[in-house]
């Protein structure tokens, strides 16, 4: 045995990774994003990758060539992808359920004092 796939698992990659890291990084700076706290940019992350189709590769292998239109479709996909996690993450931000977990949960006031319901008596 050579080498096992734990070894080898950094050489295979998924090609979408960088254009999404790229975009993400250069929304940031353009103050674009709905929140940068670190919650909201690996939700975006996320979920901007998971609504694209994968593209592994073995990193040793390069694309040789991709067509202008090609190119210019992927492009539009990966600002989709980032564009609607965005709108996710704005809508629905971690990072305000990270906030209000760190505040104790109410306690129910129970009382124990209450008058029990007179018994009907004969
Ligand atoms: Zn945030």
């Amino acid at each position: 045995m050579t080498a096992t796939i734990y070894e080898l698992v950094d050489e295979i990659r998924n090609e979408n990774e960088k254009p999404v890291h790229d975009l993400i990084f250069q929304y940031q700076v353009e103050s674009r994003l709905p929140c940068d706290c670190r919650e909201c940019l690996l939700d975006i992350t996320a979920l901007a990758l998971n609504a694209l189709k994968p593209r592994y590769v073995v990193s040793l292998v390069t694309r040789l060539h991709e067509g202008e239109e090609e190119v210019t479709q992927f492009n539009d996909e990966v600002r989709q992808a980032v564009e609607d996690a965005c709108q996710i993450v704005k809508a629905r931000p971690h990072h305000f359920d990270n906030r209000v977990s760190t505040t104790p949960l109410p306690t129910f006031e129970t009382d124990d004092d209450e008058p029990e319901e007179s018994r009907e008596t004969e």
